[in-house]
């Protein structure tokens, strides 16, 4: 699957405070490689449902909030692989209309609803036990699709990352569960390293990268960087307006979730003169673009008509 798939493209990002630290910073773009699984959340999908297939399974189980890309996906994906996907989702049973449930259950995913209280039980054995008690034919793959598989897959974005950007010295990404820059991180060279911008705040995260990445031969070096501007999908005008800037700049629809926090940070690293001058970076674009349909009126309420018509113009563009 991984042979078959057409080149992402690398776009350059010029900035002023880039070109005065001689640093080349440029975007490998993947949000568009297939139709069905944006992004990273191909590369760590597309092992588990090929290991899921040949044990036999015929159904897919997950975790994810209400307007996940890793459910999306997986609905999507799963279901152009003949398997049938259960959603366990965090919230009130209302979500099931908004628009990236709606299409998950399109595509035939059948959703189970839990509190925030129960959710948070997604990592606990007892409570995986219970949900395998109720769905007993399903393959289980734990939110945000981040296993030893993903990070198998993952790996391969590294790999692809440097036979696309050439010689690099950072290869950044957005973290979430962090299993995509624990797959990167595998994939490192000695000399390389990879920077994780955080887009919510959570303690485990370092440690669940440590234990994804148990067992893997590490060559080159990984850090944190905090970036979720105020908490997990919190959006802002300060936001959209870099967007939006960032769009008619280089042409790129980031976002509103990861993409976009991280490019901001980085920005903001060169700008503060925290990136080593004369480095060369490349960023990855982990897609998530469905998401805005979630967030039209956001969006209106915060920067009028105009600026949802030129989000919308980009999600079609990149679709
Ligand atoms: C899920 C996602 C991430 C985070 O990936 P993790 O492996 O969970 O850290 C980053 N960017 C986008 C667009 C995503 O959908």
């Amino acid at each position: 699957m991984f042979m078959k798939m057409p080149l992402p493209d690398v776009i350059p990002v010029q900035h002023p405070s880039v070109e005065s630290r001689n640093i080349s910073l440029t975007m490998l773009d993947i949000s568009n490689l297939h139709p069905l699984a944006s992004g990273n959340k191909l590369f760590k999908l597309a092992p588990n449902v090929d290991d899921a297939i040949n044990k036999g399974f015929t159904q897919l189980l997950s975790f994810g909030g209400a307007f996940s890309n890793h459910i999306h996906a997986l609905a999507l994906y799963g279901a152009s692989k003949g398997l049938a996907t259960v959603g366990i989702i965090r919230g009130e049973p209302e979500y099931a209309s908004n628009p990236t449930l709606q299409l998950a259950q399109d595509y035939g995913m059948q959703l189970h609803f839990v509190d925030r209280k129960t959710y948070r039980l997604r990592y606990q054995q007892s409570y995986l036990d219970e949900l395998a008690r109720q769905y007993p034919t399903a393959y289980f793959i734990p939110e945000g699709g981040s296993n030893a598989l993903a990070v198998e897959g993952c790996k391969r974005l590294a790999e692809l990352a440097n036979r696309t950007l050439g010689d690099i010295d950072t290869l950044a990404v957005a973290c979430g569960t962090g299993g995509t820059l624990a797959g990167l991180v595998s994939g490192l060279k000695a000399n390389q390293q990879a920077l994780g911008f955080a887009v919510l705040r959570d303690d485990s995260l370092a440690s669940r990268v440590d234990e994804l990445l148990a067992g893997f031969d590490i060559r080159g070096s990984y850090q944190f960087i905090p970036a979720d501007y105020g908490g997990y999908a919190k959006f802002d005008k300060a936001l959209l307006d870099f967007i939006l800037l960032w769009l008619q700049q280089t042409g790129v629809l980031l976002d509103p979730i990861y993409t976009s926090k991280m490019c901001r940070k980085m920005l903001e690293l060169i700008e503060d003169n925290q990136i080593e001058e004369g480095q060369s970076i490349g960023m990855i674009h982990t897609g998530g673009l469905q998401a805005w349909h979630g967030m039209r009126d956001k969006v209106v309420a915060l920067g009028g008509e105009s600026a949802w018509l030129r989000i919308s113009a980009g999600i079609h563009a990149c679709q």
